[in-house]
């Protein structure tokens, strides 16, 4: 049985004063049932962050690394930087990093390779653009990045695959269940072709893109979901608690 993972990318949003919301998370979640919880804040918080959070159920990650391993990279972190830094996962190819810094399939690739190397969970993230589903393409898009940007080698223990379609990301707008559970049974298929069965039953998907705690329940549902990556909804433990909660 693979656990259920409830993820939260903060993005470039929370300062100290919002580790208050990683204790809250805690206390309302002393020990989750079968489910992992992860939140990726901004680097400049993550080490206070993991000592925040330290010996509970919260883990902590980071939102991006580099895939060198150390040298000449002005503002960019390492994996075993943020692994350093308390991090246990990070997150790779979202899609605002895949249009705002130029981000190929083989660029995640690389850097997941680092960061599975460092003793990171890789959570690599695929989705299509709006223009991309209307025109029919979503299977192929998520299939060509699914292959690009996954690493060989790859296990349950070391990857999870987020499919966020670009178009739902921070909109209110969700696909339909028939479309979440399509791509995610490709995927499982995909995977098992790559991988095996037995591997590709252990690889956690999550579904992203405007999961709220008023449709997380329904989502969580739909199979091969195996929980989500959530960004303006993990900010709180108000609205982040009762998607974990889905999840439990
Ligand atoms: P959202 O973001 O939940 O705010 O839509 C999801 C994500 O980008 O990971």
């Amino acid at each position: 049985m693979r656990r259920k993972l409830a993820a939260g990318n903060w993005k470039m949003n929370g300062t100290g004063a919002e580790l208050a919301e990683l204790a809250a998370l805690a206390q309302s979640h002393p020990a989750p049932e079968g489910t992992d919880i992860l939140i990726c804040p901004p680097a400049t918080l993550l080490s206070r962050a993991a000592d925040t959070t330290r010996g509970g159920p919260v883990q902590v990650g980071g939102q991006d690394c580099h895939a060198a391993a150390s040298g000449a990279h002005t503002g960019d972190l390492s994996a075993a930087m943020l692994l350093d830094a308390g991090a246990s996962a990070v997150i790779l190819g979202h899609s605002e990093r895949r249009a705002d810094h130029g981000e190929t399939d083989a660029i995640v690739l690389a850097k997941a390779e680092a960061a599975i190397a460092a003793g990171l969970l890789a959570v690599v993230c695929l989705g299509e653009t709006l223009e991309e589903r209307e025109a029919g393409k979503t299977l192929s898009v998520v299939g060509t990045q699914l292959a690009g940007s996954v690493p060989e080698g790859a296990s349950g223990a070391t990857l999870v695959v987020a499919y966020e379609p670009v178009w739902a990301i921070g909109t209110g707008k969700v696909p339909t269940l028939e479309q979440i559970g399509e791509v995610h049974d490709f995927l499982r298929a995909e995977l098992t072709n790559r991988f095996g069965a037995e591997t590709a039953e252990g690889i956690r998907l999550l579904y992203g893109g405007s999961v709220k705690p008023g449709n997380a329940a329904e989502i969580f549902a739909v199979s091969n979901v195996d929980g989500a990556l959530v960004g303006g909804a993990s900010l709180t433990a108000a609205d982040f608690s009762p998607i974990i909660s889905a999840l439990e």
